[in-house]
């Protein structure tokens, strides 16, 4: 008989990133019986990676800026296939989302009048990045830590115990959901350390874990982010949308290979860094696309008045949506002008005082003091794209969080979940994101747990069959390392569905990862259940497997080119893929794509745009519909 330890809770949530916490306070706030589970240590996120900054349209630093104008870009950024009414609620809740963090006690950097100060990045129209230098999301996290041991503290007062209804469970990881017919009843998984099974029963769970990138070996991503939550969903029944789109930020460091891709923050582009080819040339001016002409400088001397006065010179281009710029660095490196390592030069060494630069950029500095010996208050840093973020991730109701398909009782919340983003996330939008939806996240899961007559059990075959599932690598001894399966993974995503992509190459990934299939049924793991990364590593790959075949399978689907989904053999935009949803399902354990109509933008929210804008995104049809709603 294995031994499992239980645990009983209203709702469980899995991650404890910005998205994870925001929603287990709401949780715990609406009085439910809550558990936070985090597959790292406690307060070790992506979140916390998070440098630039929260953008929320709060006019601070330009008071033009409204939702409306957040919106637009959010829209712009995202090509039009953002849900639109995420995209909505986004703009319009994220500057409450922000004081409340103040009222959390958040210290952000302040503008000369005491406002919270607010700061440029790509794509976004006005200054709108609320931050902390450039260690927002160290900040964002440190706060929502804060708020949840304030909460335990008032538990303490009334039950006499700090954890009565909040609980943090670090370094566990979640390996299964589990269900009674189709409700949510508990989730299973282990600690990483002693390699104990735990069992949390529970008729609500949101899932917040964040990412993907693992399964690409250039990546900003660290080793949790295998895509478990998507996977988790899949397997529940719930879909995922969007999952060809992926966003390779086009400044990760390519220099020494030990570091390769770790994230150069786009607020070095923001602060006033310009990209540069190895022949000395400022080469975004060439990469400025028609849909993005207006509103870009096509020459250096407005590039740079922009910096001091936007109102009147358009923005530099090296602050184009991060698809432009990472294609353009991907362009200049074909070409033959990259760097000796195979990046581009990012220089703010020549356009900034050094104290100004340390002053602004501190951890940029340190990093590439500490990791290539570069000091970038007098030399240039090495970049060159890097898996970063998934705007694919699981199908919800944009208000709620609850996740589409056949399961309930299951939500979704941050990068884990899709359709905010559409097909290019704009930078800065992630942190406001986890504010937004996480906090409707949890209150949604706390008043389906409420509203519940009857609660759902946990049936004993399912825990049976998720022990067995857990502890097969380590009862095989002639599969394959997991350590061999997630390199050969990692090139075929890397190789074949990478930044540019064709059909023969997707083709050729999904024969690949379909044998990796079989390969990974079989792995094995050597030792035992102490603290074992080969045995856990053995159980993230089959939900790295199954992500990777989404998102191959849909971008071979997608026969066109839009945001983070570039296809050589179909380079435009094409106005009639702009309405349809990939949307994954899981049929036995045989990845399943449909497509699916994207909602109807509401007429308020058309009308926010330019006719002569639309035209560039929509269909015939759909603009006609437009013109009819006009007269
Ligand atoms: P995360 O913060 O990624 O947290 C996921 C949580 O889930 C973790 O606690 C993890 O341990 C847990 N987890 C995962 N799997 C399991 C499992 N199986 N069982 C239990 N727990 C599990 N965005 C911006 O808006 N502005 C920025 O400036 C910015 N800078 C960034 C810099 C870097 C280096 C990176 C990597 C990302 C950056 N982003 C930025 C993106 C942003 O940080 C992330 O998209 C965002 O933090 C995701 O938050 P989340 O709450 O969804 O998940």
């Amino acid at each position: 008989e294995t031994r499992i330890e239980r645990h009983h809770y209203d709702v469980v949530v899995i991650g404890a990133g910005g998205a994870g916490l925001r929603a287990a306070i709401e949780a715990r706030l609406a009085g439910k019986k809550t558990a936070i589970i985090s597959k790292s240590l406690f307060g070790k996120a992506h979140t916390v990676m998070a440098e630039g900054g929260a953008a929320a349209a709060m006019g601070n630093v330009n008071s033009r800026d409204n939702w409306q104008v957040h919106y637009r870009d959010t829209m712009r950024g995202g090509k039009f296939l953002n849900n639109f009414r995420m995209a909505e609620l986004h703009a319009k809740e994220s500057p409450q989302r922000i004081w409340e963090l103040e009222t959390y006690g958040a210290l952000f950097d302040r503008t000369k009048d005491g406002k919270i100060s607010q700061r440029n990045f790509g794509g976004h129209e006005y200054p709108r990045l609320a931050h902390v230098g450039d260690r927002t999301g160290l900040e964002l996290i440190r706060t929502l830590q804060q708020k949840i041991v304030s909460l335990q503290q008032e538990d303490m007062q009334e039950f006499g115990n700090y954890e009565a209804r909040i609980k943090v469970f670090a370094e566990t990881t979640i390996t299964e959901l589990l269900l009674d017919g189709d409700r949510v009843a508990g989730a299973f998984g282990y600690y990483r350390e002693s390699g104990e099974f735990i069992l949390f029963e529970a008729p609500a769970v949101v899932l917040a874990t964040g990412g993907v990138g693992r399964s690409y070996k250039v990546t900003s991503n660290s080793w949790e982010y295998t895509g478990d939550g998507h996977a988790l969903a899949l397997r529940a029944g719930a879909t995922l949308i969007n999952m060809e789109f992926l966003q390779f930020h086009p400044t990760g460091m390519v220099w020494p290979p030990s570091v390769k891709g770790i994230l150069v923050t786009e607020s070095v582009r923001g602060d006033g860094g310009v990209l540069k080819n190895s022949d000395g040339k400022r080469f975004m001016f060439d990469y400025v696309p028609d849909v993005f002409r207006k509103q870009y400088a096509d020459n250096e001397a407005e590039a740079d008045r922009w910096y001091t006065d936007p109102d009147n010179n358009r923005r530099p281009p090296e602050l184009l949506p991060r698809d432009e710029v990472a294609r353009a660095i991907n362009s200049e490196v074909k070409a033959g002008r990259g760097t000796p390592a195979g990046g581009v030069y990012l220089d703010i060494a020549s356009r900034l005082p050094a104290e100004e630069i340390r002053r602004r950029l501190p951890s940029m500095y340190h990093q590439f003091k500490e990791l290539a010996d570069v000091d970038i208050t007098k030399e240039p840093m090495e970049v060159g794209p890097t898996c970063h973020y998934v705007m694919g991730g699981v199908e919800v109701d944009p208000d709620s969080g609850a996740a589409a398909g056949t399961v309930r009782g299951l939500f979704a919340a941050g990068e884990v979940s899709g359709g905010m983003h559409g097909s290019n996330r704009l930078g800065g939008n992630s942190l406001s994101d986890l504010l937004v939806f996480g906090k409707r996240a949890g209150g949604h899961a706390a008043s389906y747990a409420e509203q519940l007559t009857s609660r759902p059990a946990v049936p004993v075959a399912a825990v049976e069959a998720a022990v067995e599932t857990a502890l097969a690598p380590l009862q095989r001894d002639t599969g394959e390392s997991p350590y061999a399966l997630q390199r050969d993974l990692q090139a075929v995503m890397g190789d074949l569905v990478g930044i540019i992509r064709r059909q023969s190459e997707l083709e050729d990934a999904m024969g690949r990862l379909a044998e990796l299939r079989e390969r990974v049924a079989k792995v094995s793991a050597a030792g035992g259940r102490r603290y074992n990364p080969g045995w856990h590593l053995a159980l993230d790959l089959r939900n790295m497997l199954v992500v990777s075949e989404c998102t191959a399978k849909a971008a071979l689907e997608r026969q066109e080119s839009r945001g983070g989904h570039t296809r050589e053999d179909f380079p435009k935009m094409e106005p009639k893929w702009r309405r349809v949803n990939l949307v994954c399902s899981l049929d036995g354990d045989k990845v399943h794509l449909a497509h699916k109509p994207l909602p109807k933008m509401r007429p308020e929210l058309i009308a926010l745009f330019d006719r002569a804008e639309l035209a560039k995104y929509l269909t015939d049809e759909e603009l006609a519909e437009f013109d009819a709603l006009a007269e």
